[in-house]
């Protein structure tokens, strides 16, 4: 993140997630996990006074509590139960009596009283035999951790109950947090950590909300309150900017959305290049709700539905039912084109889903994620597999499974697709016996696998966004590599060419669903490279297909085997931005041709 200051306003560069430009109010959230905490012992003399700090952080607890379900909105208020026993937990003597008794029995801090307290309810609640009481701790974790912050001085507000038109600042958001905003008043927001592909990036596209991450120290520089421009397409975000500065951004932000209309017009089109090679464009997709507007934005079909939010938004497992009407209506919007569904990729920085009992880990993007977790959780995956099959008999349904490092994943979890299918057949419910199975190229095993992996597979998906994590060792959410996180790394375009030549050698399917297939700048490239589709988030489609109708296949293949020759990402940048302003000069000065 770059900082500077121009008389009063000050500018920072962060890494552009979601387009759009706002202008707004900054309100100052903290989501980051407590972060203390000092484990010290008290003198006797001071004992007294840390029950009190203790009793002080439950009463300002419960103050806060109380605010919250007071000013529920109404379409939530059939949820302050949560609320309600929240503030029984806060009650509850396993909690307060015994952190004030440990205080005064062995001497120690508040923080450290409440964690060991914790500590103890955590282990009477692993023995607990029935699944949905088990998963309660989530509300003790939850109550202490606002004890917690209290007693750390930390001011708590919280997302869903924002009642202004503003720009949420945090240092960090998870995409469950993400799933909490007022969607009628956050206009936008912008975070201190994150990457181009995190996945809080990934929900502010589906909730159609311009972002900015990777700032590094926004929430240190800006106070509640202040006012900001955000540019989703630059990166850019200006504190407290001058008048003449607010009027610049006014007029840009017209222009685009001049732009903008005037390329929806356009988004029905096909997506055919001047000498006639047609790509089939089609949307990522994270909720039901976005099938729709996916149409309204010229998406042929869903390329990637992700299913994690369904996982995310309950605290206990979603069932066959739940999952299965989801599918369904899916497939029921989109047909008779295809939704590819993608099988369960929790872990990384997606999802410590609540009910499903993840551990911490060292390094999550190297854990328990996705296809690993399902085939050591083979009945949660069942459960999603059956729902999908299910609704195969009401569309076009695909099936694909994330984050295959090699074959024996891929007959494994075959197998288990087909003891669903088995299990289905013995219910007697009908199921499309066709369905394609394909799976997702993002780990560089699999790139070099892909000869292999094709013959037993029908479609291949490149996740661009985790290939590039894996193959450059660059943390997609860590703010303090984000700027060396590059599509352009040559080593990218050499693996995504051996993954489509082994495509086309056993004569199947390659598509890119990671987010380059969205980024303008990528699209001679992959172009060039000869994918059969490419699917993003909707709203780049607009844009995407008319890229593509300004450029022909031909030339396209000649900057591709160009590139080849360039050895620094830098270098093929320049090349692509050279020639994006020689192919489509009408681009210039719009924020799209930028290094
Ligand atoms: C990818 O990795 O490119 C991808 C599309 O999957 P996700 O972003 O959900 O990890
Ligand atoms: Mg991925």
């Amino acid at each position: 993140m770059k900082a500077c200051k121009s008389d009063s306003e000050m500018k920072l560069k962060g890494i552009a997630v979601s387009s759009g430009i706002i202008i707004g109010k900054a309100y100052l959230v903290d989501r980051s996990k407590v972060k203390i905490t000092y484990q010290y012992l008290v003198s006797q003399e001071q004992v007294s006074k840390e029950v009190k700090r203790l009793e002080d952080a439950i009463r300002t607890t419960r103050e806060q509590l109380i605010t919250i379900k007071n000013h529920m909105p109404e379409n939530i208020k059939t949820h302050s139960f949560i609320i309600e026993s929240h503030l029984m937990i806060l009650k509850d003597s396993m909690f307060a009596d015994a952190s004030i008794q440990r205080i005064l029995n062995e001497s120690i801090n508040s923080e450290w009283a409440v964690q060991k307290s914790l500590e103890e309810i955590r282990e009477i609640f692993k023995q607990i035999d029935d699944e949905y009481i088990r998963n309660r701790i989530e509300d003790v974790e939850n109550v202490a951790e606002r004890v917690l912050r209290n007693l750390s001085g930390e001011d708590q507000k919280d997302l869903a109950g924002i009642d202004q038109r503003v720009i949420v600042v945090a240092h960090d958001l998870a995409p469950a947090d993400t799933t909490e905003l007022n969607l009628e008043k956050v206009i936008g927001f912008i975070t201190d950590g994150g990457g181009r592909t995190s996945h809080t990036g990934i929900m502010a596209q589906a909730l159609k909300l311009p972002a900015v991450v990777a700032l590094e120290t926004a929430t240190d520089l800006i106070k509640n309150g202040d006012i900001l421009i955000v540019d989703g397409n630059t990166g850019e975000v200006i504190i407290n900017p001058l008048e003449g500065t607010i009027a610049g951004y006014k007029k840009r932000q017209i222009q685009q959305e001049k732009f903008k209309s005037s390329i929806a017009r356009t988004s029905h089109l096909p997506a055919e290049t001047l000498d006639g090679y047609r790509i089939a464009i089609k949307a990522n997709i994270e909720f039901l709700e976005e099938v729709e507007s996916a149409r309204e934005y010229g998406g042929e079909a869903i390329g990637l539905y992700r299913t994690e939010v369904l996982y995310i938004k309950s605290k206990t497992l979603p069932t066959e039912e739940e999952l299965f009407e989801d599918y369904r209506q899916v497939a029921e919007i989109i047909a008779p084109d295809p939704v590819t569904i993608r099988t369960l990729d929790t872990g990384g920085d997606k999802i410590a889903a609540v009910a499903m009992e993840t551990d911490d880990e060292m390094n999550p993007a190297l854990g328990l994620r996705a296809i690993r977790f399902c085939l050591k959780e083979p009945e949660i995956f069942k459960t999603q597999l059956r729902s999908i099959l299910r609704a195969s008999a009401y569309g076009k349904v695909q099936i694909m499974f994330p984050m295959i490092s090699g074959l024996q994943e891929v007959l494994d979890a075959r197998a288990i697709l087909e003891q669903a299918r088995q299990e289905l057949d013995t219910r007697q419910i009908a199921y499309d016996h066709d369905i394609k199975v394909g799976i997702m190229i993002e780990i560089p095993s699999a790139v070099s696998m892909a000869e292999v992996l094709a013959r037993h597979v029908d479609f291949f998906s490149i996740g661009t966004n985790d290939l590039i994590q894996y193959a450059l060792a660059i943390d997609r959410i860590n703010e303090h590599v984000a700027h060396i996180y590059e599509p352009f790394h040559p080593a990218i375009s050499r693996m995504i060419q051996q993954v489509v030549a082994a495509a086309r050698k056993a004569g199947i399917n390659v598509s890119i669903c990671g987010e380059m297939a969205g980024d303008p700048l990528c699209i001679p490239i992959l172009l060039g490279l000869g994918l059969d589709e490419l699917s993003m988030n909707a709203r780049s489609i607009p844009f995407i297909k008319k890229i593509i109708r300004e450029i022909s296949m031909k030339d396209a293949r000649l900057d591709f085997e160009n590139i080849l020759k360039l050895s620094t990402a830098k270098e093929i940048r320049g090349y692509i931005i050279n020639r994006m302003k020689a192919l489509i000069p009408e681009l210039e000065g719009k924020g799209y041709l930028y290094s």
